[in-house]
């Protein structure tokens, strides 16, 4: 029997792992489908606070996950398929394993949010991606115009990235103000090869029938108008979803799949706790899932200390 699972081993994850593990809980953390989350497929992160050089997002994480290990965290490099939560134990079912626990951190982020086109699909991988810097370098990109999709601090990330290796980089973004903060507003209005396409929309990716992209055909939201815009590369950069679906049914929710918290990190379970951005629809900062990580770890000490664990 487990004294805490932590679920999913981005930067809430794996602080959560860090404080449980400096507890003396000796936390089990299941990495899931995507070890390290969200931050492994940014370049450089510059608003962690300790870095003032910056520092890449793939190191960052091994350096949490190195620091939770040297305290007795325990990573598996397993997805959890199922959960039970209905009663105490917990059951956590991953691959060929059935785990009982006492408490549960849920840790499992965000993934990327799609368009929701049926091209987009048929294309993915052949054209369209949800990684920049995963992505941006392969040889199909190189000296071709692209397309970055969005108005956030992800889509000028993305296209100030892709500006390396792209001819001319679109931002095709559904307003004519961006969402992202000011610092990356202004970086990427004095990149010569960024290009804004205000008030519009990505209405289909082209071509299906070629099985790789060479267009997409965008729609003026003002004027109804559609017009084909060649590009060689669609990067969808419109925001996140919770990965909360093991979880339907089981914790409470709102409308949209983020886990509800009351008095911190406890979720509708007792015994259950949840931190960073399957919880968290504001702020969605790598600090604040970190921070919310050590809260969950302090909350689930607390409760495994009220039951003499
Ligand atoms: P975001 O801030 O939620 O922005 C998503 C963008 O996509 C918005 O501009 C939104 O338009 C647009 N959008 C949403 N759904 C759309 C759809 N169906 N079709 C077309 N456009 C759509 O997401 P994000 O940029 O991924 O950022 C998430 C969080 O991570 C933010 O808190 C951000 O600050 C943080 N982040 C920080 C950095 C950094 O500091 N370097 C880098 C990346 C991300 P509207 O504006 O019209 O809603």
């Amino acid at each position: 029997m487990e004294n805490v699972v932590v679920i999913g081993t981005g930067c809430a994850g794996l602080t959560a792992a860090l404080y449980t593990a400096r507890a003396n809980l000796s936390p089990l953390v299941l990495a899931g489908a995507m070890p390290g989350g969200l931050l492994t497929t940014t370049s450089i992160v510059e608003n962690f606070p300790g870095f003032p050089e910056g520092v890449d997002g793939t190191e960052l994480m091994m350096r949490m996950q190195k620091q939770a290990e040297k305290f007795g965290a325990r990573i598996a490099y397993d997805a959890v398929e199922k959960v039970d939560l209905s009663r105490q134990p917990f059951r956590l079912v991953a691959g060929d394993k059935t785990i009982e626990t006492r408490t549960v951190i849920v840790a499992t982020g965000a993934g990327h949010r799609h368009l929701g086109l049926e091209s987009e699909r048929l294309l993915e991988k052949k054209g369209v991606t949800y990684c920049a810097t995963c992505d941006g370098a392969l040889p199909m990109f190189r000296n071709k115009p692209l397309v970055v999709v969005g108005g956030g601090d992800s889509a000028l990330e993305e296209a100030n990235y892709l500006t390396r290796f792209g001819s001319r980089v679109f931002v095709v973004h559904r307003r004519d103000a961006l969402r992202a903060s000011k610092i990356m507003q202004e970086r990427a209005f004095k990149n010569p090869k960024i290009e804004f396409v205000w008030n519009s929309v990505v209405a289909d990716v082209l071509d299906v029938k070629q099985d790789r992209v060479t267009g997409v055909v965008l729609k003026d939201v003002k004027t109804g108008q559609t017009r084909r815009l060649d590009c060689a590369g669609v990067f969808v950069a419109i925001g996140h979803a919770p990965n909360t679906q093991l979880f339907v049914n089981q914790l409470e929710m709102d409308p949209d799949g983020y886990i509800i918290c009351k008095k911190g990190t406890l979720t509708s379970v007792t015994g259950v706790f949840a931190a960073g951005d399957c919880v968290d629809r504001n702020y969605r900062q790598a600090i604040t899932a970190a921070g919310s990580g050590c809260a969950a770890a302090i909350d689930c000490e607390r409760y495994l200390a009220s039951l003499g664990a």
